[in-house]
């Protein structure tokens, strides 16, 4: 296998004056997750860490406004492409659902395909992405990188979420949202003020993954419910572009179509 080697392993675009998007654009897009720093006025917050092939604090350090002030790491849910470098970070949360998972992941923990379940991988097919190598890879972050060397090591969390909480950054409040169907203890954080939703991998402008261990298309119909019920505005999805409320709609009802079809 040769890989070519990439000239940076991130990359970041700043999507409003406090939120920063970075994405790990070597990785196959379908584990190619969005990470989002919000920068706040008391405390900083990284909602989800990536793959973590390569450390991603320095980097994220070197993003922030003052990178000595206080960071909370947010994971949204347990997937390999959400928590790959949550060990980096002293104060990890996650919905209790996901805490055992978070501690010691129990699903795909290398980069090569060989250890996706033939399943999954047809599910990833049906759900409309293209085809994946022999490594969730696409290039190296450095020269004479191992893939083989790369193994998922999650971290207890320090602490738990659940719905009805709320992350304070100090000019962003953000409520949690539990919003079970692509995985049991899946969060949003919703900030009333604005109707800016981070959603996760609950909805994004992409295929969505309804079938699957820990997966439920009946939590995910009360989880559609919800968001249809909340005043949003803008969407922050777990991959892909962000979108507007109208578009948010639009998926919903594509998915719900689907269901009810089936
Ligand atoms: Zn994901
Ligand atoms: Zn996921």
């Amino acid at each position: 296998m040769t890989l070519p080697v990439a000239d940076a392993w991130f990359e970041a675009k700043r999507i409003d004056a406090d939120t920063t998007l970075i994405i790990e654009p070597h990785i196959h897009v379908l584990e190619q997750a969005n990470m989002f720093l919000v920068e706040g006025s008391k405390r900083d917050m990284i909602l989800d860490t990536g793959m973590g092939v390569i450390p991603f604090k320095p980097y994220l350090d070197t993003l922030r406004r003052d990178p000595d002030k206080e960071i909370i790491c947010v994971s949204s849910h347990t997937h390999i492409d959400h928590i790959g470098a949550v060990h980096e970070f002293d104060t990890r949360l996650v919905h209790p659902a996901e805490a055992k998972e978070m501690a010691q992941p129990s699903g795909l923990n290398t980069l090569f395909r060989r250890d996706m379940p033939e399943r999954l991988l047809q599910t990833f097919l049906d759900a409309g992405y293209p085809p994946i190598g022999e490594t969730l890879i696409e290039a190296l972050p450095f020269q004479g990188y191992d893939p083989e060397s790369y193994r998922l090591t999650g971290a207890p969390a320090t602490g738990l979420l659940n719905h009805g909480d709320t992350v304070d950054l100090g000019n962003h409040i953000y409520d949690v949202l539990h919003l079970p169907g692509h995985s049991p203890g899946g969060i949003g954080l919703f900030e009333t003020s604005t109707g800016v939703l981070f959603a996760a991998d609950a909805i994004y402008d992409g295929p969505l993954i309804y079938e699957g261990p820990g997966m439920s298309v009946e939590d995910y119909r009360a989880t559609f419910d919800l968001l249809k019920s909340l005043p949003i505005t803008i969407v922050h999805g777990g991959h892909d572009p962000s979108f507007d409320r109208a578009r948010m709609l639009e998926i919903i009802a594509h998915y719900e179509a689907l269901w009810d079809a089936a």
